[in-house]
């Protein structure tokens, strides 16, 4: 991982990079800046680049409406040259183009080692489309990527695209199929984050549990974590993207063992009504999931469950809605992100009879996060008096003076810890004693700083 102060000396041409989308994108967003740097000069503004590189994203319409807007409004500069990658790009190609003519080049998701060599051609006045089918996926360009702060946390890629068919979704088709990364390129990167300063990892992909079967023709997902919980100055390791089909009791077994490994499953459902599930082309249906997830409560109690749901797709009658929302209130899981369907070009569910008013869409989605509401509060509350080792992720300014997350949190996707009182700086893991609750957010004071990990 390079220091983030590299750039080229002789560099003429400034560059800007704004990011879109999911932590994967900010990642690929950190390699393209590692790359283009060793040829441009990276500036922090956008209005003191001449060159802007744009990494889109257009996973739902709402996604893909923010990467328009943003597109548009750079090309109203009229001495810039604007360069879309990623998602947008993979997906719209030369009908991005066509539709939005002073752009200078449009690039897929992939391969990015070919970023400095569009962009020579852009500042010669060149107009270029340059998207590979199907996308490929370089492994070793990861190690070089630039983090920006915070430090103390950062995002580590595992694999990129998906074989599964999920029918709402486009992943697939914008990333490809599963390609898991080397088992020692991603030893490697995490041992130059931690010697970066990184304490805790977050690994990432579309598909995490199916880490390892395209490459060594078996999961090697457990194998991988026990590997890099053995870096030294790492403290906490966190996964993401479980395929509920797939996550087996030596996964769990592993999580509640390991010290490093963050007592936390994000475990994403989508639904529970079997016939949703099969029209989402999901893998466990109905019954078969909620036993499962029983089962998992039952025997790994001490395991912060984090799923996501998705109403609105089509058919969903009030009847596949309510079951979910008794499943949402029997669970109780302790974090919970809930999506209205999106009707995505290009998916099997676009031509999906049934398609939901996007009016029943968002009631049910508000529905559902108010059943949320009510059981975040309650287990909140339990905590009031507890003793939670706390990661430090922000100074704060007024009655709080830092905020930090247990490791049942994700950075940006969970709930936060609001801290009053005591001694710290960003990055540091601390004890704090829970003084209050409310919703979404733990309020406490810090008692000590923690030695160990989890
Ligand atoms: S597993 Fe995830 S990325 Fe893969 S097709 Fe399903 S929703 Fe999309």
């Amino acid at each position: 991982v390079k220091n983030a102060n590299i750039c080229s000396q002789s560099a003429k041409h400034k560059y800007y990079i704004e990011s879109f989308g999911c932590y994967k994108n900010k990642v690929d967003s950190q390699v393209l800046r590692s790359l283009i740097s060793e040829k441009y000069l990276y500036v922090d503004s956008p209005e003191a680049a001449d060159i802007i590189v744009i990494n889109t994203c257009t996973f739902i319409e709402k996604a893909t409406s923010e990467s328009i807007e943003s597109i548009l409004s750079y090309i109203e500069y009229k001495n810039k040259k604007v360069i879309v990658v990623g998602c947008l790009g993979q997906r719209y190609g030369e009908e991005l183009m066509e539709q939005i003519p002073e752009l200078d080049a449009v690039m897929g998701t992939y391969p990015f080692e070919s970023i400095n060599h569009i962009i020579d051609r852009v500042i010669n006045d060149e107009k270029i489309v340059s998207i590979r089918e199907p996308p490929g996926f370089e492994y070793d360009i990861y190690s070089r990527r630039i983090i920006s702060p915070p430090v103390h946390y950062s995002y580590l890629k595992i694999s990129d695209g998906c074989n599964r068919k999920c029918s709402f979704c486009i992943i697939p088709k914008l990333k490809g199929k599963l390609r898991s990364r080397r088992f020692e390129s991603i030893i490697d990167e995490a041992e130059c984050l931690v010697k970066q300063g990184v304490k805790e990892v977050i690994l990432i992909s579309q598909d995490s549990t199916a880490y390892g079967t395209d490459l060594y023709g078996e999961n090697k997902l457990g194998y991988l974590l026990e590997r890099l919980s053995k870096i030294k100055r790492l403290k906490w390791l966190r996964l993401l993207y479980n395929y509920p089909g797939d996550v087996d009791n030596k996964l769990l077994d592993l999580i509640i063992t390991n010290k490093k490994l963050c007592n936390y499953l994000d475990i994403p459902i989508q639904h529970i009504s079997g016939d949703i599930l099969r029209r989402m082309k999901r893998d466990r249906a109905g019954d078969k999931l909620r036993e499962r997830l029983l089962e998992i409560r039952e025997y790994y109690p001490q395991i912060c469950l984090r799923t996501t749901v998705m109403v609105g797709f089509p058919g969903e009658t009030r009847r596949n809605f309510q079951e979910l929302c008794n499943f949402v209130e029997e669970i109780k899981f302790e974090r919970l992100g809930v999506f209205s369907y999106s009707r995505e070009e290009g998916t099997d569910s676009f031509d999906m009879e049934g398609q939901i008013p996007r009016r029943v869409k968002e009631e049910r989605r508000r529905r559902i996060m108010e059943i949320q509401a009510d059981i975040s509060l309650k287990k909140n509350r339990a905590l009031i008096g507890k003793i939670l080792p706390v990661i430090i992720d922000e100074k704060m300014e007024g009655k709080y003076i830092f905020d930090g997350r247990t490791v049942w949190d994700a950075p940006e996707i969970d709930n936060g810890v609001l801290i009053t009182e005591g001694e710290a700086i960003v990055g540091d893991i601390v004890n704090v004693k829970v003084l209050d609750a409310t919703e979404y957010d733990l309020i406490g004071e810090i008692v000590n700083k923690r030695e160990r990990g989890k």
